[in-house]
């Protein structure tokens, strides 16, 4: 079974920074990976000698809330399909939203190991508001505080994130 980790979470938390920064110039052979669908972004990343590939399942949600649902049911079916662990994006700045909730309630039925990434936790204040996606209720026994526009936090994340291959 391949390594692969699927980002998701709502438009705008900074998965696609995320991606960026995980897959960094691996991009030139994304695309490579067989036996998975075909229109989404994925790339190739290693993190302490282990290989995964990532998928960045975001960006088609442009309109009414129930694009939205769609999109969550969507996104969150490739990843429980595809994913071999599940990297939930939040943001810091803007807190728990609906949406998120809406996100959680969907993967909810995974048995996937699940990582939340609360993102944009640019300062210490920031950084304290992710203790607030406890309330999400994902059973994590830790929120990983990153900021994907320095990579401040990530390397810890992926720490968990690989023991899990
Ligand atoms: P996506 O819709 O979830 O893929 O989000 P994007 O990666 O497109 O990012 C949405 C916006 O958030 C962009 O303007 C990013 O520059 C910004 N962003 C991403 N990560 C961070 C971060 O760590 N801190 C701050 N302040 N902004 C960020
Ligand atoms: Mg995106």
């Amino acid at each position: 079974m391949a390594n692969i980790v699927a980002i998701v979470g709502r438009p705008n938390v900074g998965k696609s920074t995320l991606f960026n920064r995980l897959v960094e110039e691996r991009k030139a052979i994304e695309d490579n990976l067989s036996g998975v669908t075909r229109d989404r972004h994925y790339g190739h990343a290693q993190w302490s000698g282990k290989f995964f590939s990532v998928i960045d399942t975001g960006g088609y949600v442009t309109g009414s809330d129930d694009v939205f649902e769609k999109e969550i049911r969507k996104q969150v079916k490739l990843a429980i399909e595809e994913a071999s662990v599940i990297l939930f994006v939040v943001d810091c700045h803007d807190g728990l939203t609906g949406l998120d909730k809406e996100f959680a309630n969907e993967l909810r039925g995974t048995d996937k190991p699940i990582f939340i990434a609360a993102n944009k936790a640019d300062n210490m204040e920031k950084m304290l508001m992710a203790n607030e996606f406890y309330a999400l209720g994902m059973g994590v026994e830790q929120i990983y505080p990153i900021t994907a526009t320095s990579g401040s936090g990530i390397g810890d994340l992926l720490d968990q994130v690989v023991s899990c291959f």
